[in-house]
């Protein structure tokens, strides 16, 4: 069984189904072994788990159909996904039942094993999205979460179970499993500043080390693919917290708005938010790198982060950490900067708009040359819907 750790809201109690309603599902399951490969159903058709006629079972059986549909263009996947499931067969999570989250679990594990896997092309080009995906043998890394139980699971607020996996490159694999401690004891309250994280899993992958131009990195954020990786070395609450924000906050096309509240986020649940300067909190060690990096340098990179976590530390400080939850909550996926900017003039009352937009015009370029500095446009007062300020 699985030890589950939930946020503030216990999660929904999964209702009982009638007996149609098992009978029906129990088919749907029958179903799912019609379409598996042969050795994989011989594996799994015997096990209690799967009669029972839940939902969570289709789902799970179902995403390991996904995972092993053979392609003609790789006819692997099949050989694949049965050591996948060979892998969780000798686990003792398995062995001693299979429970409702650990159900949630497989399904998010075999669902990864596609998601790693895509080659996400850019148009029609050609060119691999995600050329780090093809560093990894993720049926092996997913074979680990599974056979050593590394994962958690994790309901939010809005009562949706995520569920958290973990795994390793060789030796790692104990720094995989504080990560995964280090990410649910901190979830609620990432979530609670940042917004949900807005996929079923995250995936915590923990290496030797990480590069990045050459350049040792702490953690890297991929969205599409759901996943997080963080070097060894890096495994702590500033590095784990960092990397989840990512995940929970909208992708911009503004690096300054991702990084300021990733390292913000991570600030405030530490403590740290009001302490030390910008060059006493991003040492060597700890440079992190946002999902959609286009600065073209790493110094310029680091003028955008450096201008988003000031900007971010210091309304919180103006604003009070609340209100800029509530901001960073609002924003659109792929809003511009200047659409950032708005959201903040929106959730600022009256008598502190002066306040925020002096800290925003200390902060901006006004080059914004490839629309990822903070940017100098401000709206004007009377372009805002507040209360009109003469009388009739
Ligand atoms: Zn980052």
């Amino acid at each position: 069984m699985l030890a589950a750790c939930s946020g503030d809201s216990p999660a929904a109690p999964t209702p009982v189904p009638t007996a149609d309603e098992a009978r029906i599902r129990r088919n749907a399951a029958q179903g799912q072994f019609n379409a598996m490969s042969p050795q994989i159903a011989d594996l799994l058709k015997d096990e209690p788990w799967v009669s029972d006629g839940s939902e969570e079972t289709v789902r799970a059986l179902q995403a390991i159909v996904g995972a092993q549909a053979t392609r003609p263009d790789d006819p692997g996947r099949a050989e694949e996904a049965m050591t996948m499931v060979q892998a969780m067969q000798r686990s003792s999570w398995y062995q001693d039942g299979v429970d409702t989250s650990e159900k949630v679990v497989i399904a998010e594990a075999f669902k990864r094993a596609v998601t790693t896997q895509a080659r996400y092309t850019v148009g029609g080009s050609g060119e691999p999205r995600n050329t780090f995906l093809q560093n990894y043998d993720w049926p092996a890394l997913l074979s680990l979460t599974l056979e050593l139980g590394l994962f958690l699971s994790h309901t939010s607020a809005g009562g949706r179970e995520i569920a958290l996996l973990g795994t390793a490159t060789t030796g790692f694999e104990e720094k995989a499993s504080e990560a995964l401690r280090i990410a649910s004891e901190h979830m609620s309250r990432i979530e609670a500043l940042s917004g949900e994280i807005r996929f079923g899993s995250v995936l915590i992958l923990v290496e030797a080390e990480a590069y990045s131009n050459d350049r040792h990195v702490c953690g890297f954020a991929h969205e599409e693919l759901f996943a997080t990786h963080i070097s060894h070395d890096c495994v702590t609450s500033r590095t784990v917290i960092h990397e989840l924000a990512h995940l929970s906050t909208p992708i911009t096309f503004s690096p300054w708005f991702e990084e300021g509240t990733a390292y913000w986020v991570s600030a405030e649940i530490r403590g740290t938010a009001t302490g030390p300067t910008w060059d006493a909190f991003r040492d060597e060690n700890d440079a992190t790198f946002p999902s959609n990096d286009s600065p073209r340098s790493i110094e310029e990179y680091h003028q955008h982060s450096d201008a988003g976590f000031i900007l971010y530390a210091e309304l919180a400080k103006i604003l009070g950490s609340p209100t800029v939850s509530v901001h960073v909550r609002s924003v659109n996926e792929a809003s511009s900067g200047t659409q950032v900017l708005e959201s903040i003039i929106r959730h600022t009352p009256p008598d502190k708009q002066t306040e925020v937009r002096n800290l925003i015009r200390t902060l901006c370029v006004d080059t914004d040359r490839f629309g990822v500095q903070i940017p100098c446009r401000l709206p004007a007062e009377s372009s805002l819907n507040q209360a009109p300020t003469h009388r009739p």
